[in-house]
This record gives C-alpha cells, structure tokens and sequence, in this order.
C-alpha cells in the first residue's frame, strides 16, 4: 500500500516531467510570439515524376527560436495543436503558401507547380476552415487547382460527413486533397472511397524498408495498385536513395518526394535550383489521373 501510494507520489514530483511541463509551457508561450516576431517561415520541398521531372512542392513550417535556433515541427506543432494557436498558425501558413503559389505563377519554371499544405486536425475540424482557405485563395489571388491540402486518416474519420461536406465544397472551388503519412492508420478502402481524394501519400516508414522487410515492398505494392485502381495519384515519402527510387519506380509509384531530390528549402533556394543551369524546362503539366 504504502509502496504504491509512494510509487504515485514519485510520480506526480517526478523532476524530469516537472522540467518538461515548464519546458514545454516556456515554449508555448515564446510559440505565441512567434508569427508578430516574424519567427516563422516556410520551406519547401520538391515532389518529382517518375522522369524526376519537379510536380509539386510541399510547404513545411519553420520555427527559428530566437535562443534555441531552428525548432522541428514535429515539436512545436503538437503543442499548438493543444490550444487555439493552431488556428492562428494554420491561417499563417495558408496565407504565406498561397501567397507564394501566386508569385510562382508569373515565374519560369514555377508556374504549374502545385503547393502541398499541411492541415492539422483542429484546423480541419473548425466550422470556419472552408472559408478560411477560401479567404486565404482570394487576399493571395493564387489559383485554387494548384493547392493541395494534406490531411491525415484519423482527422478525416472523425465526423466522416462533415469532412466530406467540407473537402466537397473546397473541391468545388478547385482545391484538391492529399492524404498524408498513409499506410499508419487504420481507415479502411470503404471508408476512404467516400472522400473526394487526389492523392495518397505512402508514410516514409514503408519506402524506408523497402528492400530491407520485404513485407513493406509488398505494402507499397498494394498500395499503389490500389490507388490506380481508385484513380488516385501517389507520392512515396521520405524517398533517400536511388535503390528506393528505383524500386518505387518499379512498382510504377508516379511520384516522389524525399532528400534524393532535395531537403525542404527557402522558395528562393528552391527556386534557384529548379530554374537554375542545367535543369530541363517541364513539358508537361503532369497531372497523372484525371480530376474526379
Ligand atoms: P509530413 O507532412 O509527413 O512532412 C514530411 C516530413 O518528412 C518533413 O519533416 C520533411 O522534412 C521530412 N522529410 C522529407 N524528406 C525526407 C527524407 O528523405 N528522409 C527523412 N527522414 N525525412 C524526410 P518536417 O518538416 O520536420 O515536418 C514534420 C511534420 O510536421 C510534417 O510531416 C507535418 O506533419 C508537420 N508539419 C510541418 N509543417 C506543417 C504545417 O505547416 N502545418 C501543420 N499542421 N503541420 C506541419
Ligand atoms: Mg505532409
Ligand atoms: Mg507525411
Ligand atoms: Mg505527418
């Protein structure tokens, strides 16, 4: 009894926890400051065909702390994802990704690009997120059928009906959607024929093993037969060798994404490079499966 009584009190004055609650409020509160002190940017990193001919990009935020210097998303997005802020930083996002897509529409090279942007659940779940990309579209004058927004099973299963109500009418204006790190959760085909989906993107843990757990080949098989079968485009993630690209290109996967093509970027680095020397003009706009 008392042995357990003490086990539960070591575990609510546990420093470690203690250090990382305060560490983590800390962070939350300077995340709060982040977007007025212009902390924030966006990177972006390119999405190449089976010719590794550039497709898309995908916008990924970046937050430069002012003391500890580039903080990860997969750190800082979680902790906004448990208040309100993440509203406050999705908008910033859609408004910056757009306003990029708009200037890329008058640049070489650029211009049928599409731009790949991160939704978060909280974000998608707001009754006003249809019209918060909407506003973000028209205050940028970016063009609607170049946006892809990236959502996740589990958010898109959560009130099924809402999220088909809500992907319909950004459908309508032309906006298409991704579902990301595919393969992790555990929707079923029924479930995600409902939805009004472009593309899935394969999570990078399969292309990761592939060729080394030869069950994740046959994952990726799958779920790139199954996809053409729905006329769905993909894009393999986290793609870091030619051995992967290869194998991926053999499984007939006609998109990639990964640091084979390039790390995540300032638009004026990534700009450089697909405008740059050397670099053949895209001839086509490779819309692989026709729009549903
Ligand atoms: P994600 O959407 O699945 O993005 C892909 C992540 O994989 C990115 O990490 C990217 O830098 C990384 N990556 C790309 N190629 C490779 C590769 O070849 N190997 C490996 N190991 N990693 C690769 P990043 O930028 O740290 O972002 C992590 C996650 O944070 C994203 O995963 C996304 O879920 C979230 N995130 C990023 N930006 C945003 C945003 O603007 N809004 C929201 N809601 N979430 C975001
Ligand atoms: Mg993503
Ligand atoms: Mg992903
Ligand atoms: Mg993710």
């Amino acid at each position: 009894q008392a042995k357990a009584a003490g086990r539960n009190a070591y575990r609510f004055y546990d420093p470690v926890l203690q250090a990382q609650l305060e560490a983590r409020t800390a962070l939350e509160a300077a995340l709060r400051g982040a977007i007025a002190a212009q902390q924030l940017a966006l990177h972006y990193q390119v999405q190449v065909d089976a010719q590794r001919q550039p497709i898309g990009v995908e916008a990924l935020l970046r937050w430069h702390h002012p003391h500890h210097g580039p903080v990860s998303p997969a750190q800082f997005i979680p902790i906004a994802e448990d208040s309100e802020l993440i509203l406050e930083l999705g908008d910033w996002v859609l408004d910056a990704a757009c306003t990029q897509l708009r200037a890329w529409s008058d640049t070489p090279h650029m211009s049928a690009l599409t731009v790949s942007v991160n939704v978060s659940a909280r974000q998608f779940a707001h009754p006003h997120f249809v019209e918060q990309v909407q506003a973000a579209l028209a205050r940028s004058g970016a063009r609607a059928d170049l946006l892809i927004l990236e959502l996740t099973e589990t958010m898109v299963l959560q009130d099924v009906a809402d999220t088909v109500r809500k992907m319909q009418a950004l459908r309508c204006l032309g906006v298409r959607f991704a579902l990301d790190d595919f393969g992790t959760g555990y929707s079923s085909l029924s479930q995600l024929q409902r939805l009004p989906l472009y593309q899935l993107k394969i999570d990078r843990s399969f292309i990761q093993d592939m060729g080394v757990q030869a069950n994740d080949t046959v994952i990726v098989q799958t779920i790139v037969g199954m996809a053409r079968n729905l006329g769905l485009d993909v894009v393999a993630e986290g793609v870091e060798t030619e051995a992967q690209r290869q194998a991926l290109v053999q499984l007939q996967c006609p998109g990639f994404q990964g640091y084979l093509f390039g790390a995540p970027q300032t638009a004026q680095a990534l700009h450089a490079v697909l405008g740059g020397p050397g670099v053949a003009p895209r001839r086509t706009l490779s819309v692989a499966y026709p729009l549903s």
